[in-house]
């Protein structure tokens, strides 16, 4: 590389952490008014969530409401989930640095960056090509080694299974089968399940390979799960 192209990378990568410090009080008044007001305290997500850029992962025209209270279309007819949703299904995963973890619903990629942020070692799944190749590209512009692929989540990854953890960002009426096949046993899978317009987060432990424990988290609306291992 010559030395004016070094400098030129220089500048642009001072510009991008301008950027990214542009939108750091955002990310902290998102922190104390949206997660710890509510029943977020693991303070590792907390950190999480003052750190991972979440502006990068919507679409320009969305860039101003990206650290609102809410869900925000990201295009395919999909959203990228409300911080609190996000904050709370990723509390609930309990995660230790190192953890093998399965998300289904790539998106934005702004679960699955969360996710890397703690540690985990990440292999994420989306239906919509052009989705993950987004995501994919944000990933390689902030430097975080996450595994994307294309195609149908509710069949899992069967090549890297076990997963120690597993995480559904769409919804549906059951838990696939194929995905408590894929959950490591003592591993933990979150996901909403219920009707179209109303489910409620489930957070199934798998005690053994026949025996699965579930408890009821809280109410959610989620885009469906499409796929055939329903
Ligand atoms: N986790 C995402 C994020 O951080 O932006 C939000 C996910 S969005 C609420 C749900 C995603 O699940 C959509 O992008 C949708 O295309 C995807 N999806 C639905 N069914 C799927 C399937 N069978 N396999 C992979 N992705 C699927």
């Amino acid at each position: 590389m010559t030395t004016s192209s070094r400098k030129s990378k220089k500048i642009i990568n001072d510009i991008f952490d301008m950027i990214v410090d542009a939108y750091t009080l955002e990310r902290k008044n998102m922190v104390l008014n949206q997660l710890k007001k509510r029943n977020i305290d693991d303070l590792k997500v907390l950190k999480a969530f003052s750190q991972v850029p979440r502006h990068l992962f919507v679409p320009l025209s969305q860039i101003d409401y990206a650290y609102y209270d809410r869900p925000l279309d990201i295009g395919c007819e999909q959203t990228i989930s409300q911080p609190y949703m996000v904050a709370l299904m990723t509390q609930e995963l309990d995660l230790e640095p190192g953890m093998k973890v399965l998300e289904v619903g790539t998106g934005s990629g702004y679960q699955s960056a969360i996710l890397h942020f703690l540690g985990a070692r990440v292999y994420t799944i989306e239906r919509f090509e052009k989705l993950a190749d987004s995501a994919k590209e944000v990933f390689k512009k902030i430097g975080y080694d996450i595994t994307v692929k294309v195609g149908d989540g509710t069949l899992g990854s069967p090549k890297e299974a076990p997963f120690e953890r597993i995480i559904v960002t769409a919804a549906a009426a059951k838990i696939p089968q194929t995905l408590l096949s894929q959950l490591a046993v003592g591993g933990i899978l979150v996901m909403p399940v219920g009707s179209r317009l109303s489910q409620e987060l489930i957070i199934a432990k798998k005690i053994s390979s026949e025996k699965i424990d579930q408890r009821r988290s809280c109410a959610c609306i989620f885009v469906p799960l499409v796929g055939k291992g329903l």
